[in-house]
């Protein structure tokens, strides 16, 4: 013993490491744990290296040694000691590696620390320090290292800190090397078996090596991301997706993929069966987490991906991202947003070929996130073209229950046609029954039936498809093609002069009356006065008691073909009383069909005297 101490040599840090290691050792902060994923890291990159000279034919020493990590606890005496049997470390390199700064990553960090002036501890954990984490936990470190070369030895590193570091020969270590965390008084939890455990699954899992804690394996599952397509079982998938998503079941869906540029990327995304927000339990929060060289850097970043893709379960790997990501850092922030583009991109791009490829499991999709796409439609620019191509109808030109794209609807437009019509309705049967519906059954132009409430803000916002403007059919400007004969409907001039006569009638209760150019089975219909505001809107805009922004009255439009209507010209000469009856009525109708009607009472009421007449008085 006393000969080792002797041949101890003392060794000063670079300035730089004294100034680091200070801030280190005299910071409290909350993400300290990190000094494990880091410590982990060195040893999983000395196994790789290893395993690197292996494949190169180098002689090695104890070559046979199987590669792995082992890390060892012992509460009662305050250690943590992290084992591997990787390259290990020379005399030279030791004083190289552990006392200078050579490397990327802590030198980044002191030239961060150098810009922000004043050294922001909070900083710190979030961007790690390899090595040097170790002295936010441990008072003491000791390294004993070996390295792979077969005519070097043993050396052991030991330091307190900032002061310096001792170095001293040691005989028979194994290859690779061992670090010994003598935890410090408010450390002491990283002795605990249960909190290492937990860190190492949280930050660990994925390391190719296997990583044992007290003789006991716990990293069980395969980063299989990195790992080639045709090499991995279905079965394989499964697990790794029940594992990531705490699932129960199988995914719906499945998208790995690899990319060099514009970032090297591999990523293994995944769709769940079944979408939890239907449940009414709130909004789903992202599943997606970051890793580095299957090291975790965050897990379920809200950065990453549009909010609308939060239903996505997996992992996304890049080798691009520094290991200390700080999520204040600017640059982290903007590497980050491209990783998101890049992967949205191609989930979009997966999804169009699902469409095509697999379109029952893609209705199956549509069917339980269509919500989603929706909202990405309407919050996120980027995407909305792209997101329109995903969108599915039902329309006039296909059975219900069928659904088409809107590049089915483009496709089948026929040339002098320059729209695309929609119309939002309860069902089928409302839809082919709306009055709006009319004039495009008449000139056989294909109409979107959109049942859900909030499609047709979301084609609003869509704008167009294809440079084809979206267009409500309430709001369009068709009119019918052909007049019609003569006797089969009013002159111009009576239609101007009955529009004239049930405007005055009507009062307060319509903007204006004017003669319908594209009703065809109803007499009447009600439309906004700038027709900018669909009955749909009118409805939503109600309910979200958001009235101011609406003009409060409409208009009522009146079909000269109609048989009532022409009737009703005839009766304002002749039964006054009556006619008026009619007119009021015809606007409640009209009301009742856009869904607008709020109060029925004066309604039902008049309907009754409208009854009493027809039945003839007693
Ligand atoms: P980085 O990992 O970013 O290079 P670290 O501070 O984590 O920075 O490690 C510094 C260097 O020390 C590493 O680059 C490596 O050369 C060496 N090193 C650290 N741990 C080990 C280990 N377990 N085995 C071999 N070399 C190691
Ligand atoms: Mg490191």
């Amino acid at each position: 013993m006393k000969e080792q101490r002797d041949m101890s040599e003392k060794h000063q840090f670079q300035a730089e490491i004294q100034q680091l290691l200070d801030i280190v050792i005299h910071s409290l902060y909350t993400d300290r744990e990190i000094f494990l994923r880091e410590l982990i890291s060195n040893a999983a990159d000395a196994c790789e290296r290893l395993r690197f000279l292996q494949t190169s034919g180098e002689a090695l020493h104890q070559a046979d040694t199987p590669l792995a990590i082992r890390i060892q606890s012992d509460a009662a005496a305050g250690t943590l000691t992290i084992t591997d049997t990787g390259d290990g470390m020379t005399q030279a390199e030791l004083v190289e590696n552990l006392g200078t700064i050579a490397h990327s990553g802590t030198r980044a960090f002191l030239q961060q620390l150098a810009r922000e002036k004043q050294a922001d501890t909070h900083l710190i954990g979030q961007f790690g320090v390899g090595f040097y984490s170790a002295f936010m936990v441990a008072s003491k470190v000791v390294v004993r290292t070996r390295s792979w070369r077969p005519q070097e030895s043993g050396w052991q590193w030991t330091s307190e800190g900032a002061q310096g570091y001792e170095l001293e020969p040691v005989a028979d270590l194994p290859r690779g090397t061992s670090i010994i965390l003598h935890l410090k008084e408010d450390a002491k939890t990283f002795a605990q078996p249960e909190e290492i455990e937990r860190l190492i699954k949280r930050y660990s899992n994925f390391i190719q090596y296997p990583i044992e804690l007290n003789g006991k394996r716990i990293n069980t599952i395969q980063a299989i991301w990195s790992r080639q397509k045709s090499e991995i079982k279905e079965q394989e998938y499964e697990d790794f997706y029940k594992f990531v998503a705490h699932d129960h079941e199988g995914p719906l869906m499945r998208l790995h993929f690899t990319a060099d540029a514009p970032l090297a990327i591999q990523a293994l995304l995944f769709v769940p069966k079944f979408n939890w927000e239907v449940l009414g339990l709130g909004r789903t929060e992202p599943g997606v987490h970051l890793y580095c060289k299957k090291v975790l850097i965050q897990s379920r970043p809200k950065e990453l991906l549009p909010e609308w893709l939060r239903f996505l379960r997996g992992v996304v790997d890049s080798e691009d991202l520094p290991l200390h990501i700080s999520r204040e850092s600017m640059q982290d922030t903007a590497l980050m947003k491209k990783l998101g583009k890049v992967l949205t991109g191609r989930f979009l791009k997966f999804l169009e070929e699902q469409a095509e490829k697999e379109p029952e499991r893609y209705k199956e999709f549509y069917q339980t996130y269509h919500r989603f796409l929706k909202e990405g439609v309407v919050t996120d620019r980027e995407h909305q073209a792209a997101l329109g191509r995903l969108l599915r109808f039902e329309s006039s030109a296909v059975k219900a229950g069928e659904h088409i794209a809107l590049a089915d609807y483009v496709k089948r437009m026929p040339p002098e046609q320059k729209e695309i019509y929609f119309l939002p309705a309860a069902s089928r049967k409302a839809a082919e029954a709306s009055p709006y519906y009319e004039v495009f059954k008449a000139r056989q132009r294909e109409v979107l039936f959109l049942y859900d409430p909030w499609e047709e803000l979301v084609l609003d916002h869509l704008r167009e498809f294809d440079g084809k403007p979206l267009v409500s059919a309430e709001k369009a400007s068709l009119t019918l093609e052909t007049p019609p004969p003569a006797e089969a409907a009013l002159s111009e001039a009576e239609a101007k002069e009955l529009a004239e006569w049930c405007q005055k009638t009507l009062g307060e209760e319509v903007e204006k009356v004017e003669v319908s150019q594209r009703l065809v089975d109803s007499p009447a219909a009600v439309v906004d006065p700038s027709r900018m505001v669909t009955s749909t809107m009118r409805r939503l805009l109600r309910a979200m008691h958001q009235e101011e922004a609406l003009t409060p009255k409409l208009n009522l439009e009146l079909n000269p073909r109609h048989p009532l209507v022409r009737r009703l010209n005839e009766l304002r000469s002749q039964d006054t009383a009556l006619a008026e009856l009619v007119a009021r009525q015809l606007l409640d109708n009209a009301r009742i069909a856009a869904g607008l009607l709020e109060e029925p009472s004066a309604m039902v009421q008049r309907l009754n005297q409208l009854l009493e007449r027809a039945l003839g008085q007693k």
